[in-house]
């Protein structure tokens, strides 16, 4: 039987975890998360295990991140699971904070990160998030104080948005990106994929199809925004509401013309029905 991790739920006892975790000097990494785990954490988990002696994985669905007429109140939770598939990976410690001890009565300070958060992607559908995003991590960091944190390239944006923060207020914290984890059918898992119907989820696919085929067409040198169109009439013949599909410098996310702006790097996010995905590839 796999150990169960330690949990922690108040600031005194992830205290206590924490010094103890990081005695005789012993590194430390964060997995920060909402819950609801899938592949796509558990191989952050894994990276963690690589990078550092300790890991601990947060769990705290975050309502600072979410907009009134968003999904916080409907967020999959799956807590035994969670921690089932935790204590298989041999994670040594869970941070489950609750709303109030996140979010004091009083609470009146937010984290407003620029530069790749203004870069006109999620912002421009999110106004909210990345705010929501770099306060809470910003709390996370300094909460577990830990040497390394482990972010998913799913959320690439986010992932530009935490990098470039952590640098900025000398948090001490390395951020390391991963890759993305797919479905077999190519599918970027998430926790938001059980919102979908059966014909939803076969037509989801579409968004990484669609984005391998601009792909194929910019890298052999045709034009950029003809090859997005046609991927995007793709994405919405099945049945798709598009917000964006963009090709983005892959470091600053400002937009490129052409290859020779590069790396580049394909952004999308699109509604099918009520739930909303977002995917990239690199080019
Ligand atoms: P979430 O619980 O959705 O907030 O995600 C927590 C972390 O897991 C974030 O750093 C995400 O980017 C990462 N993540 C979510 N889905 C995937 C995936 N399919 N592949 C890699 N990382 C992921």
């Amino acid at each position: 039987m796999a150990r169960s991790p330690g949990i922690a739920r108040t600031l005194p006892s992830l205290r206590r975890a924490r010094d103890e975790l990081a005695r005789r000097n012993a590194t430390i990494a964060l997995v920060p998360t909402m819950g609801a785990l899938h592949d796509g954490h558990i191989a952050l988990v894994r990276l963690a295990k690589r990078r550092a002696k300790k890991v601990v994985v947060s769990i705290f669905v975050n309502p600072t991140q979410f907009a009134a007429h968003e999904d916080l109140g409907s967020y999959p939770r799956t807590w035994k699971q969670d921690i089932a598939k935790l204590a298989a990976e041999g994670v040594d410690l869970v941070w489950n904070p609750d709303v109030a001890t996140m979010y004091p009565d009083g609470f009146s300070t937010r984290v407003a990160p620029a530069g790749p958060a203004t870069a006109g992607l999620e912002d421009r559908f999110r106004p909210h998030f990345f705010g929501g995003v770099a306060t809470v991590v910003t709390k996370l960091f300094t909460q577990v104080r830990p040497d390394f944190a482990m972010f998913g390239e799913k959320d690439y944006q986010q992932f530009k948005v935490v990098t470039r923060m952590a640098r900025d207020l000398d948090l001490g914290v390395k951020v390391v990106g991963a890759p993305i984890v797919r479905e077999r059918d190519g599918l970027a898992m998430s926790s938001r994929n059980v919102y979908l119907s059966p014909d939803q989820r076969r037509a989801a696919p579409t968004l990484f199809r669609a984005m391998k085929e601009a792909a194929k067409h910019i890298r052999a040198g045709d034009d950029v925004k003809t090859a997005l169109a046609d991927s995007a009439t793709m994405i919405e013949n099945a049945g798709f509401v598009l917000d964006y599909l963009e090709a983005r410098q892959a470091e600053t996310l400002a937009p490129i013309a052409s290859l020779k702006d590069g790396p580049v790097r394909l952004l999308v996010a699109a509604k099918i029905g009520t739930t909303r995905l977002i995917d990239n590839i690199k080019v």
